[in-house]
């Protein structure tokens, strides 16, 4: 008895002291051989994988006994050891020469020298077998009950430090994942106080263990969530064992931070609460991403302003509040005019700086719950929400008109003047929905513009109408040039003093096959628009040296030929390789080719303007200014420009001699011309009596319907040469 306790006590300090399971099995099997002379002892484990027995310890045994049974599966008929770890039961064999369960060792048990084999069991406390505490003996033996018992206590003794052993290391592994988990966890009592803590739990939190232990772990709380919030999470807690969702907290440092928190309720053997254990992971950086994504989703990143995805979605919501509370909403389609000019001009860095110079002072002047947006470009979206009275949307427009008027200083140092035309739509009178609202702003937008730009319409049903119109009018134009439906006139150029021919005006036609022939003025504006006039002016241009060639070739007299350009045309790179290439293509000497410009066409382009125009001038060919007075070029100005002709303006010509003003005017030009050694013509001579004038005012040569109005082109050959 005293030697049985003497062991036991050895074991427990051996497992105290953490000592391998095959050290402790080892110190059970001598101390037995001790106290009994004369047997020997082999443990065997079932391994937890294979469910295999190998040899834990079996100090006396040889090895080769060892190795040969190591690996035996547990079966009924399988040795001693195999039987009674597959029955669970004590198995004794008093002769092993003469049982059948020894059938497959008999042999090395007889070179082992063993003749009796007496095997217990011994098992978890779920009643799982953990392995066999074997008794060997020399000669044919049967034990004795007291033996058997004081078999039995060693037997369970190897059972408490296989248990032991094997939970310890499962306590390590899981001490070590609870250690280094990257996800904070916590276990508190049921009270909550704070139990432990993990390292990830004081790297979110910055708490140390020693500063949590015993506390609510509601000292993270920061404030941000209602008492409404926690409420909800307890009583989770208390019905389901479970609480799992995104809150605020606060670190130590103070600074607030989000987290995915779960919590759940561990009990115990008999399902009662035992403690509470919170998982939590920091997800700040998560959060910060989803709004970046967010922000780069929704939001202009030149101007910071919503963009068009964030702007349709604002006013679906706009729209729908206004439907259910019976209420207005507008929309105002901001353009801003010339910008192109001043991103081609200035460059597109002076571009966006003032895109988003201009979005800031203008969001700085919105009411709260009015959103601005930018729909791409130069366009911009303004919803207003809750409007009482239509006038409203139109002072907002006033507004942001007039804090346009300040120039916007450029990073650069450069100022810029910038415009904006506004077109707006109500809410539910121009549509009710979202793009039925912005079309309609948008057709209005198109309205202010034509009407002087830097002003601002409201949409009508006339301007729909319009705009259809518009939209026909484009695609028919677009078929225009490849059905061959343009045509030249020509309008011959006089000179005044001698009435000789001295050159002609080729102006375009439309030949329309559903509106017959449609002037100029009613398709130029729209072609330059959509760009159309590009592949339209060069065929005039084309077309119309072709024909003066044609005509020098018969035989007719050196004529100059006049034709219109359009400021799109000019601002393309390459047009003056263009016109070279034409010229060479056609073969019409350079000096017979003027080319007419407007003076806004010059204006517009300033410095840049006078340097294409002298290289194009080394071309060798004549440029006129048309509509010569309508602009606002100074005398200083136009000096600058290699120009040869003027072209005084068929508003100064048509009121003489009723208009003493446009007289003037008329006669100021022409003694300016010559001031500067350009020649002079006049357009839109229809009387004789204004011709009298100009050639008293001494006006080089002249245009007009007294001598003939534009005509085709055999028809000007038949009347002329
Ligand atoms: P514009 O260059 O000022 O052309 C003169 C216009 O005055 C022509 O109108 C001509 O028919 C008209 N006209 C000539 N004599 C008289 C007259 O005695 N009395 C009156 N009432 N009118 C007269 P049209 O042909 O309708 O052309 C209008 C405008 O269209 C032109 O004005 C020009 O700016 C533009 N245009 C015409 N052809 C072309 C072209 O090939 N390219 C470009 N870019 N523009 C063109
Ligand atoms: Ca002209
Ligand atoms: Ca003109």
């Amino acid at each position: 008895t005293e030697q049985l306790r003497d062991t036991r006590i050895a074991v427990l300090d051996g497992l105290n002291a953490n000592w391998g399971l095959k050290v402790l099995l080892d110190e059970i099997s001598r101390r037995l051989e001790t106290i009994r002379p004369g047997i020997r002892v082999s443990i065997l484990v079932c391994d937890e994988r294979d469910g295999r027995l190998y040899t834990g310890a079996a100090p006396s045994l040889p090895d080769f006994f060892n190795t040969a049974v190591d690996g035996l599966v547990p079966a009924p008929g399988s040795g001693s050891c195999g039987t009674s770890a597959a029955t669970g039961e004590t198995v004794i064999v008093r002769d092993i020469r003469e049982h059948p369960f020894w059938d497959a060792y008999r042999e090395i048990a007889e070179q082992a020298g063993i003749r009796a084999c007496w095997s217990i069991p011994f098992e978890d406390s779920t009643g799982r077998v953990l392995g066999t505490f074997a008794i060997y003996r020399d000669e044919p033996s049967e034990p004795t009950q007291a033996e058997l018992d004081l078999i039995g206590e060693f037997a369970r003794l190897s059972g408490l430090a296989v248990q032991r052993v094997r939970a310890d290391a499962r306590l390590r592994q899981m001490a070590a994942v609870f250690e280094n988990s990257r996800e904070g966890v916590v276990i508190t009592d049921l009270t909550p106080r704070i139990l432990g803590i993990n390292r990830a739990y004081t790297e979110i939190t910055g708490y140390l263990e020693k500063e949590v232990l015993g506390r609510n772990p509601s000292l993270l709380k920061s404030g941000r969530q209602e008492p409404m919030f926690y409420q909800a999470m307890w009583q989770s807690i208390r019905e389901t064992g479970h609480w799992q969702g995104e809150i605020w907290n606060r670190r130590k440092n103070g600074e607030v931070y989000p987290q995915m928190l779960t919590i759940s309720t561990v009990r115990d053997g008999d399902g009662r609460p035992t403690h509470y254990v919170g998982v939590m992971t920091d997800i700040s950086q998560l959060k910060q991403s989803e709004e970046r994504l967010e922000r780069l989703a929704h939001y202009d990143p030149l101007t910071d302003l919503p963009n068009r995805l964030l702007l349709l979605s604002r006013l679906e919501h706009v729209l729908e509040r206004a439907e259910r509370h019976c209420q207005q909403a507008a929309v105002l389609f901001v353009d801003l005019d010339n910008f192109k000019v001043i991103n081609d001009s200035l460059g597109h860095p002076a571009g966006d700086a003032l895109l988003s110079a201009l979005a800031r002072r203008l969001r700085g002047r919105l009411r709260e719950e009015d959103t601005l947006g930018r729909l791409g470009g130069d366009e911009f979206l303004v919803i207003l929400d809750y409007l009482e009275r239509a006038e409203h949307a139109a002072t907002v427009a006033e507004v942001l008109i007039r804090l346009l008027e300040q120039p916007f200083g450029l990073p650069s140092g450069q100022e810029v003047h910038i415009g904006a035309s506004i077109g707006i739509s109500l809410y539910p009178d121009d549509g009710r929905t979202v793009t039925e609202l912005i079309k309609a702003a948008d057709i209005a937008m198109y309205q202010a513009k034509e009407q002087g730009r830097n002003t601002y319409r409201f949409y009508t049903a006339g301007l729909a109408a319009a705009a259809n119109q518009r939209l026909a009018l484009e695609a028919r134009l677009r078929r225009a040039l490849a059905n061959r439906e343009f045509v030249l006139y020509y309008q011959p150029q006089i000179r005044t003093n001698t009435h000789e021919l001295i050159g002609c005006e080729a102006l375009l036609r439309w030949q329309s096959p559903e509106d017959g022939l449609v002037p100029p003025d009613r398709f130029i504006p729209l072609a330059e628009e959509t760009g159309l006039i590009l592949p339209v002016g060069e065929w005039v241009l084309r077309n119309a040296c072709a024909q003066l060639k044609t005509w020098l070739d018969a035989g007719s007299p050196p004529l100059v030929l006049a034709v219109n350009l359009s400021a799109r045309q000019m601002r393309q790179p390459d047009w003056i390789e263009r016109v070279a290439t034409i010229l060479q293509e056609t073969g019409l000497p350079p000096d017979c080719l003027k080319l007419e410009f407007t003076e806004s066409m010059l204006m517009e382009q300033g410095d840049q303007a006078i340097a294409r125009l002298q290289t194009l001038k080394e071309l060798n060919l004549k440029l006129s200014i048309d509509d010569f007075g309508t602009g606002y070029s100074s005398l200083a100005y136009l000096k600058r420009f290699p120009i040869d002709e003027l072209k005084i303006d068929r508003s100064f010509v048509r009121d003489i001699p009723e208009d003493p003003n446009d007289m003037e005017i008329a006669a100021a030009i022409i003694a300016m011309a010559r001031n500067l050694k350009l020649s002079v013509v006049a357009e839109g001579v229809e009387t004789q009596e204004q011709l009298d004038f100009l050639k008293r005012q001494g006006c080089d040569a002249w245009q007009g319907y007294l001598s003939s109005r534009p005509i085709p082109a055999a028809e000007f050959a038949r009347s002329f040469f």
